[in-house]
């Protein structure tokens, strides 16, 4: 995790109480009254802002916790039994959810089989593109299925008192950039399953809409013979995220 030093402050513009952010912070959020400004013009923030809620308290998120560690035959088979959660921390991260149809038009080789020919297409899908909204914290976003359905407007009420919510470092512009790059960089993956070498290839993104989400994260690392492992559960639906598997100790 990030260092959470703290330099700067303003006033909420909407209750007057401390609203403090960290260097390199785009949007925040106030923790008394959910107002959320945009911090270099300290206006407020006018697009939608949504979150999910969590549904675990420190003592229930190790209920999936075990259950992840029962699961799957790459485990230790003692693993449940012998290790011990250490760390449980929820954090609620920023996401810029991208919703749009992006389509790649294409014209490359195919030239597994000779001859070689020529070959143009198309790829045009529908995405909720996720974007994490923060620069240095590592989270494997693309493993991370978002349940979109149960967002609803922010709601600082909702928030845990124990929980830390994240503010953005990435502004809405900058995020669909970034969709619209990842996006292509995926259907040129795709593209290289039908020619072998790209002569051109150009893609479109046509955004139907941005959101603003916070998504309820659990942190939570366990020791286990002596070292200490991370695991991501996803605060809403208790599935596992991404979690680091002890080696079984067979070699
Ligand atoms: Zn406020």
């Amino acid at each position: 995790m990030e260092k959470m030093s703290v330099v700067e402050e303003i006033r909420c513009s909407h209750c007057g109480a401390p609203l403090q952010f960290q260097p390199g912070e785009i949007i925040a959020t106030c923790k008394y009254c959910g107002y959320t400004v945009v911090v270099e013009t300290g206006k407020a923030f006018t697009f939608e802002h949504s979150i999910l809620l969590n549904k675990y308290d420190p003592t229930q998120i190790e209920e999936p916790v075990k259950a992840w560690m029962r699961r799957g035959f790459l485990k230790p088979s003692d693993l449940a039994r012998k290790s011990k959660i250490t760390e449980k921390n929820l954090i609620y991260l920023p996401f810029w959810v991208v919703s749009g149809k992006a389509e790649s038009t294409y014209k490359g080789i195919f030239e597994r089989l000779a001859p070689a020919v020529v070959k143009e297409g198309k790829i045009a899908r529908e995405y909720e593109w996720l974007i994490l909204a923060r620069k240095a914290t590592e989270f494997p976003t693309r493993e991370y299925k978002v349940p979109l359905e149960g967002k609803i407007p922010y709601d600082f009420r909702r928030v845990e008192a124990f929980a830390k919510v994240l503010n953005s470092e990435v502004d809405k512009e900058d995020a669909v950039e970034l969709a619209k790059q990842q996006i292509e960089h995926n259907h040129r993956y795709l593209v290289q399953q039908d020619v072998d070498r790209i002569i051109e290839m150009k893609t479109e993104l046509n955004v139907h809409q941005v959101v603003y989400l916070h998504s309820p994260i659990w942190f939570v690392k366990y020791e286990y013979k002596g070292r200490t492992y991370q695991l991501l559960i996803d605060g809403a639906t208790g599935t596992d995220i991404k979690g680091e598997i002890p080696s079984s100790g067979f070699g």
